[in-house]
């Protein structure tokens, strides 16, 4: 028998933490997607963990999407967890099943525009800088309640939940908290939340799906 490729190992490790630390705080393991963040893999890394049944990847950039997963998709769920330009809410319509990333009202009125057009309406995220890091996409916490009822009056999404990407140099765990009390408060039930580096505590804050890239298949190129 040969040995399993690199990344196949690595993603069956990151499939058992996701496990173990669902379970360690009373959770049901199946509770938490795995997001595989396939973002500047190369197919070579991405493959095996197809292979391995996972179907749920994350990408950051329409174009580069595309390219990777065209004719690829069917059967899988795939996230826009990158920024998006409201010039490629036509493209992100029709290709993604999740975007994670809606943060402003002229994105909203494109999204809604292409839904409308489309017939196809992607799952939506509502992204929150809980950092309020002038470098970085998504509301603050002071806006996002008036922008969810927003979205939901204006524009009739059905938000399924909420994201957010911690600041690097503190500690996750205080910006998981206030993303779930900003849920909670608004009546959503979805967190996406956790990375490499810090996943299992997203678990522990009540991450309902978690955004892995480099521990399942490695240093991106
Ligand atoms: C790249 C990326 C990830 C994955 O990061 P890793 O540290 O490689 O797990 C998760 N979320 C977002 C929004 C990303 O852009």
């Amino acid at each position: 028998m040969t040995a399993p490729p690199q990344s196949l190992a690595a993603y069956a490790d990151v499939v058992a933490r996701i496990a173990r630390a669902a379970q360690a705080c009373g959770r049901d393991p199946a509770e938490v997607t795995l997001v595989a963040v396939s973002k500047q893999q190369p197919w070579e890394a991405i493959e095996p963990v197809l292979a391995a049944g996972q179907r749920v990847f994350g990408e950051n950039r329409v174009q580069e999407a595309m390219a990777r997963w065209e004719g690829k998709a069917k059967g899988l769920t795939l996230h826009l967890i990158g920024p998006l330009q409201s010039n490629k809410a036509k493209e992100a319509v029709a290709f993604f099943d999740v975007i994670e990333s809606l943060d402003r009202d002229k994105l909203a009125r494109a999204l809604a525009e292409q839904v409308e057009k489309q017939g196809r309406a992607p799952r939506l995220y509502v992204q929150v800088n809980t950092g309020e890091e002038p470098q970085k996409a998504g509301v603050t916490p002071a806006e996002a309640d008036a922008f969810i009822a927003a979205c939901r009056k204006d524009y009739g999404f059905d938000i399924e939940g909420l994201m957010c990407i911690p600041p690097a140099d503190e500690p996750a765990g205080p910006h998981f908290a206030l993303l779930r009390k900003v849920a909670e408060r608004n009546g959503l039930a979805k967190l996406s939340m956790g990375m490499s580096d810090d996943f299992e505590t997203a678990i522990r804050f009540g991450a309902t799906s978690v955004r892995v890239g480099s521990a399942v298949f490695g240093a991106r190129l």
